[in-house]
């Protein structure tokens, strides 16, 4: 089951948040999230980056990763 299509669920809403309470760095620029608003939260991958651009990148690498599973993002 993709967990992440649930975003209506409080259970992953709540996941999204301490995920975030344990990484409040985005892992793509390296700054800090300033609050849970301005996160992103992957939550199959454990990954935080920030809403908008940051997350554009994330899902950009996401999807060469995807499609060439050899290159390390
Ligand atoms: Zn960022």
């Amino acid at each position: 089951m993709d967990i992440a299509a649930r975003h209506d669920d409080p259970g992953v809403e709540e996941l999204a948040r301490s995920i975030y309470a344990l990484f409040p760095r985005c892992v793509r620029c390296g700054g800090t999230i300033a609050s849970y608003e301005d996160a992103d939260v992957r939550i199959l991958s454990h990954r935080v980056v920030h809403r908008g651009r940051c997350a554009d990148d994330e899902r950009a690498a996401e999807a060469v990763h995807a499609a060439r599973p050899e290159i390390e993002s």
